[in-house]
This record gives structure tokens, C-alpha cells and sequence, in this order.
């Protein structure tokens, strides 16, 4: 039997997994059962660990960072272990796009390619690796000599969300390793199982004990006690803007660590009338449905020009209309299940209140029974004002809001219209507009005639309240450093007493 098809039913029984500290698997006392959000069924079971696993994880990462057994490599040989990462992942890949999509409740199509993108990221981590260098200053004239030296920042703490369980983790772990530090992670508690596979992974490539460490629990316990860890040199977060808050809360009033915060979205897709309009209806559609909406670039507010609004809603409908929602295990499927209970509930009620607040909806608008699981079907909203709660929150589903513009100035005006800046793609044939879009939209990641592209090569992170800092790329690594000024002074010293 082929790998493909080797997955395709949910499993009969929950999977255990224990969590990872110092090289070891280990098992506690309470569990944490994950029921397949596609299928209704258990699939896994994870640790509730307790503050006391963490303060040993984070002692392990404490001494795998302070004796170097990582941070003192060469680049070389920690790109080395990352090549190999890529590798393991390659030959594992089905299997592990298989509990995301049991765990997620994404397509197993999706998970495929979102494995392929973790592989990429382990590869530009491996470069990255070799290539990271400092600086130096020959012009402090000839009895000055300056260099600034990148180290490591120490030990991270790594907080990821449940809507790219393994992709999040991908976009930050390899960076992470190839700046020399060491880790403590905390994945969700509903979507941990490939956090703790990659840990399976970095041991099979020879990655050190204690530099990588799991500790799975819930967010308000076990992330809470890392958040505010005073061993903690750094935390990386990713999640709600409510719980990045929270974050600084912590840092500030322990040791104030050093913050990579990654947040929420409300991002806007510009659509102009020169553009090719099927090109832009298929990237809308593609958008706002791609992991059901659950995605912090996804393109949640349409901002159509108006005189060619009503065609654009039409072929957009049209297109919507023909995504394929069902279950994450069938090949076929374009859009699977939405993660939570509590989430599905949250989209459920912010269609209601768009109906309520007059929006016209063109499309969707309701749950799809598909006799097990929970899932929306995609929904498109016109007439929609900028004061209404589906123009301003961000619903974290497949839910689309039409705004129509009639001049470039009010375009990007209504795009900045948000206090979140994470996502923006405008649609033009017209140089001009694009660039003049890019440059005005304050947003950390755009996209011109195209939507969600791009590679590890190129950073990602946040404007205003979606976040500080970057992730990926050498920006990405550079995150996880400090620089160090070392003066060297050349000759003899001119003596300060004569
Ligand atoms: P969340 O903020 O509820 O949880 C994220 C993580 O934080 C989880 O691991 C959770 O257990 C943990 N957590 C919860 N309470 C905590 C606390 N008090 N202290 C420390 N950690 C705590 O987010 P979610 O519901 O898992 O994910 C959805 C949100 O994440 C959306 O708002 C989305 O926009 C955002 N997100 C942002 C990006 C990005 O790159 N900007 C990517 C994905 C998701």
C-alpha cells in the first residue's frame, strides 16, 4: 500500500503521546483527549502537564544553551541537522499532514502542501545557519577597531495556536535552532500532536537533547507560567491580540523578556475595475475559504471599486458557490471542518449579527450538516458598513465582507480602516495604483495580483495591533539574537595619567 493511501480513515482509537523534555519522553497524571473536529471521534490524547514539568523544561533548555552544546557549533554543522530535518520530513510527510488534518480539521490535500512549505522553512533555516554574521566598523580610525557580534538570545519560549499546528511551529523552529539557542514549546492543547512528532524528527536528525522540549497543557496554566518564566530569555507568540496582551502583561512584570508577538487580522483585498476580475474573484475566494477562513492572512475584507462591484460579486458568488466543502480525509476536499466547538459557534454568531445589522448576504450564511463534524459553508456579505462588528472583528472563518470604494484615496483609507496591520493584496493592471497601494497600506505582509504567495525567504509579521517583530528568512533569525559591540583598541594606549 502506497503511503497516500495508508491514512485515509479517521484512526479507531485515540493516539497517546507523552511530552519531551531533555531528550525523553515522559507521562503524567491527567490527559487531555482531542476529538477530530471532521469526524466527532477521539484521535489523540496529550498530557496535561503541570508548572513543575515546565520549570524542568526550561531548566533543560537552560543548560543546553549555557554548556553550548548547540549555540557552540558552526553554522555548518547546525545547518547540517536542519538539512537532515528536511529530509526525515520528506519520508514523513503523509503521516504527519495526516494528524494535522485529524487533529485541525484542514484538508489532507492542504496539510500536504503546508508539510512541503515546513520542509522549505528547515531548508532556509539551514542557509540561514551558515549566513548569519554580524558586522564590523573599520572607521573608528586606526587605533579603533569595531565589531558587532549576533548571539544567540538564550532560551525561547515557543506558544503556537491551533490553526497551523505544524506550519507555525515550522515558520519559527528552524530559525530558532539556527541562531544557537534552545526551546521550550507549548502548542495548543487541541492541536499538539505534530509539535510532538517534529520533536520525534529533530532526535532522528541528531539535534542535541534539551535543546528542543514540548510541554503540552492549557493556555492559561502552563502558557501563562512560560509567559511570565524569569528564565525565560524570549517568548515567541502566536495567537488571539487578547492573549498577546496578556504577553507583555507578563513579560513586564517578570523579567522583561524579549517579545516576538504574531496576532490577529482583519486584512483587506483591494480590487480595482482594470483588474483581471476572474483572476481577483478566484484569489478572493481562495482567501477568505483557505483553512476555513481560520487564518490570520486571511483576506476577510473585500474593498471592491464600485463600478464594478456588482459583476465582482456576482462571479465571486459564483465561484464560492463551487468550493468544495467536506470531510478532511477526502482528497477532494477544498474547505474541511472549522477547528473548535467554540470557534464554530463564534463564526455562527457573527453571521447572525450581520444579518441583524442589514447586510446583504450573497452567499453561504450557515452551517453545512454533513452528518458528523462541524462545518460553514463560505459566505460572501455586501452592502456592508465599516461600524459593523463583520467589518471590524476578526471572525477567524469563512466569512467575506463587500465594501465598495470609488476613488485610490479612499481604497487605502478604508484598508487602514482597522487597528490590526498583518495582510493586504490589491488587484490592478495599473502600475501606478499597485505601488502607490503597497506603499499606503500598512500591513506586514502584501500581495500584488496574487494572494498568500511567498516562501521562507521572505519575513512575516505584523503593523500596529497584529504584532511585533518578524518571523522567517534572516530577518526571522536575526529576531533570536542580540547584538554585541566589541571594541578593540590597536597599539599603545595614550595613558589617561601622564
Ligand atoms: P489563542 O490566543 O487563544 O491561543 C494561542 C496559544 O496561546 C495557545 O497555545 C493557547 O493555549 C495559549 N494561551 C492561551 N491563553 C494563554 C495565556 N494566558 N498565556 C499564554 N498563553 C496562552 O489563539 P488561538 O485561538 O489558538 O488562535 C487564533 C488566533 O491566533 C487568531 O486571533 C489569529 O489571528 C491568531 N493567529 C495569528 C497568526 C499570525 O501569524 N499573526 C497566526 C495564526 C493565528
Amino acid at each position: 500500500m502506497d503511503q497516500k493511501n495508508q491514512f485515509l480513515s479517521a484512526p479507531t482509537a485515540a493516539r497517546a503521546f507523552g511530552f519531551f523534555v531533555d531528550g525523553e519522553w515522559k507521562d503524567g497524571a491527567e490527559h487531555f483527549e482531542r476529538a477530530s473536529p471532521g469526524h466527532g471521534t477521539p484521535v489523540t490524547r496529550t498530557v496535561r502537564c503541570t508548572v513543575d514539568d515546565l520549570n524542568a523544561a526550561v531548566a533543560a533548555a537552560r543548560r543546553a544553551f549555557e554548556d553550548r552544546r548547540w549555540a557552540g557549533l558552526s553554522g555548518a554543522a547546525r545547518g547540517s541537522v536542519l538539512l537532515r530535518v528536511a529530509e526525515i520530513l520528506r519520508r514523513r510527510r503523509d503521516e504527519i499532514a495526516y494528524w494535522e488534518a485529524l487533529e485541525n480539521g484542514k484538508p489532507i490535500s492542504q496539510a500536504r502542501g503546508e508539510i512541503d512549505h515546513c520542509i522549505a522553512c528547515f531548508e532556509v533555516g539551514a542557509g540561514a545557519a551558515r549566513m548569519l554574521h554580524g558586522d564590523s566598523f573599520n572607521s573608528l580610525g586606526d587605533d579603533l577597531f569595531g565589531m558587532v557580534l549576533r548571539e544567540p538570545i538564550g532560551v525561547v519560549g515557543l506558544i503556537t495556536p491551533w490553526n497551523f499546528p505544524f506550519l507555525i511551529l515550522c515558520e519559527r523552529v528552524p530559525f530558532i535552532l539556527a541562531s544557537g539557542c534552545t526551546m521550550v514549546v507549548k502548542p495548543s492543547e487541541v492541536t499538539a500532536a505534530t509539535t510532538l512528532l517534529l520533536a520525534e524528527v529533530l532526535a532522528e536528525a541528531g539535534l542535541p537533547a534539551g535543546v528542543y522540549n514540548v510541554i503540552t497543557g492549557s493556555g492559561r496554566t502552563i502558557g501563562q507560567a512560560l509567559s511570565e518564566h524569569p528564565d525565560v530569555d524570549m517568548l515567541s507568540f502566536t495567537g488571539s491580540t487578547a492573549v498577546g496582551r496578556s504577553c507583555v502583561h507578563a513579560a513586564a512584570d517578570s523579567n522583561f523578556k524579549k517579545l516576538g508577538l504574531e496576532l490577529g487580522g482583519k486584512n483587506p483585498i483591494i480590487v480595482f475595475a482594470d483588474s483581471d476580475l476572474e483572476d481577483a474573484a478566484d484569489g478572493a475566494a481562495f482567501g477568505i475559504s483557505f483553512n476555513t477562513g481560520q487564518c490570520c492572512v486571511s483576506s476577510s475584507r473585500l474593498i471592491v471599486e464600485r463600478s464594478v462591484a456588482a459583476e465582482f460579486e456576482r462571479l465571486l458568488v459564483e465561484k464560492m458557490k463551487k468550493i468544495r466543502v467536506g470531510d478532511p480525509l477526502d482528497e477532494r476536499t477544498q474547505v474541511g471542518a472549522i477547528t473548535t466547538e467554540a470557534q464554530n459557534a463564534t463564526i455562527l454568531d457573527y453571521i447572525a449579527q450581520g444579518k441583524a445589522a442589514g447586510a446583504t448576504l450573497l452567499t453561504g450564511g450557515e452551517a453545512i450538516d454533513l452528518g458528523r463534524g462541524q462545518y460553514i459553508a463560505p459566505t460572501l456579505f455586501s452592502g456592508v458598513s465599516r461600524d459593523m462588528a463583520i467589518a471590524r472583528d476578526e471572525i477567524f472563518g469563512p466569512v467575506l465582507c463587500s465594501m465598495h470604494f470609488d476613488t485610490v484615496e479612499e481604497a487605502i483609507q478604508l484598508a487602514n480602516d482597522t487597528v490590526y496591520g498583518l495582510a493586504a493584496s490589491v488587484w490592478t493592471k495599473n502600475i501606478d495604483k499597485a505601488l502607490t497601494v503597497s506603499r499606503r497600506v500598512r500591513a506586514g505582509r502584501f500581495w500584488v495580483n496574487t494572494i498568500m504567495a511567498g516562501g521562507p525567504e521572505m519575513p512575516l509579521g505584523g503593523f500596529k495591533q497584529s504584532g511585533w517583530g518578524r518571523e522567517a528568512g534572516m530577518y526571522g533569525v536575526e529576531e533570536y539574537t542580540q547584538v554585541k559591540s566589541v571594541h578593540v583598541e590597536i597599539g599603545k594606549r595614550s595613558h589617561w595619567i601622564a
